[in-house]
């Protein structure tokens, strides 16, 4: 198990050629203790695969349902079919944007393990539910949601993503981060899995502010968004983690 995990989400990001240039900026980072790894656009993940190996790629999102004629989706079968490692569900833009609920997320976990890939699920408040005082709770029931049930050995990530953070600049604070990762690692915990499964943040990750993220007790990397797609800002932040989690 490494000590951090830093992955990066292009989002609906680039052009064939700009998928090329970045895959090939970051193809040779390697820092010891730290594994990372994209999750292109699908039609830029082959460009991905044959510059970096299919162990550090993966989708952004997957089909909740098998077998099933839906114009548009992508299932979990088809994932596996190109080696995928990774895929991310419940990123808060599709529960809000794409109706998916905790159901469907649910399912889309399930098919995702079916199929022999990590799913790296996204749990995360909004802002009036911070202000409400509800942050935790929403949290909890999104793990329950996602988690619970599943077998003790079960290889998953959870990104703690508040959603007032993705994209707007304005990172959670060290203490608001340790806070809910301290939160969301005890609930894994209670629902029987791994103590060791690796909790990412993820919201605004720069590389000035990530080694302050990664010193954190529970934080044991990032899922980075508008970072992820500037080569030298990617680097500085998997170099940070491996600063960081050396110490
Ligand atoms: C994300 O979309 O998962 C994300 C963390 O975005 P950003 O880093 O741009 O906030």
């Amino acid at each position: 198990m490494p000590n951090a995990l830093v992955i990066g989400n292009w989002k609906m990001w680039g052009s064939r050629e700009q998928a090329k240039a970045l895959v090939s900026s970051v193809a040779g980072l390697n820092q010891s203790g730290v594994e990372w790894g994209v999750c292109p656009p699908f039609p830029y993940l082959q460009i991905a695969i044959d510059q970096l190996g299919c162990d550090r790629v993966g989708a952004q999102t997957v089909s909740a349902d098998q077998d099933v004629p839906h114009t548009g989706d992508v299932s979990a079968e088809m994932l596996a079919d190109l080696g995928l490692r990774w895929v991310i569900v419940g990123h808060s833009e599709r529960r809000a944007d794409r109706c998916e609920t905790d159901d469907v997320v649910r399912a889309q976990v399930e098919r995702a393990l079916s199929q022999g890939l990590v799913p790296i699920v996204c749990v995360g408040e909004t802002l009036d539910q911070r202000n409400a005082g509800e942050a935790e709770a929403v949290v909890i029931a999104q793990l329950d949601a996602a988690l619970r049930g599943l077998a003790s050995n079960t290889d998953l990530v959870v990104a703690y993503e508040p959603v007032w953070a993705i994209g707007t600049g304005v990172v959670a604070t060290p203490e608001q981060a340790q806070a809910m990762h301290a939160v969301v690692r005890q609930r894994v915990k209670d629902l029987g899995l791994s103590g060791d499964i690796l909790l990412l943040y993820g919201g605004s990750v720069k590389p000035d502010n990530a080694e302050g993220l990664f010193a954190l007790a529970d934080v044991d990397g990032a899922l980075v968004g508008g970072a992820s797609i500037d080569a030298q800002a990617f680097l500085a932040i998997v170099e940070a983690a491996a600063a960081a989690k050396a110490e």
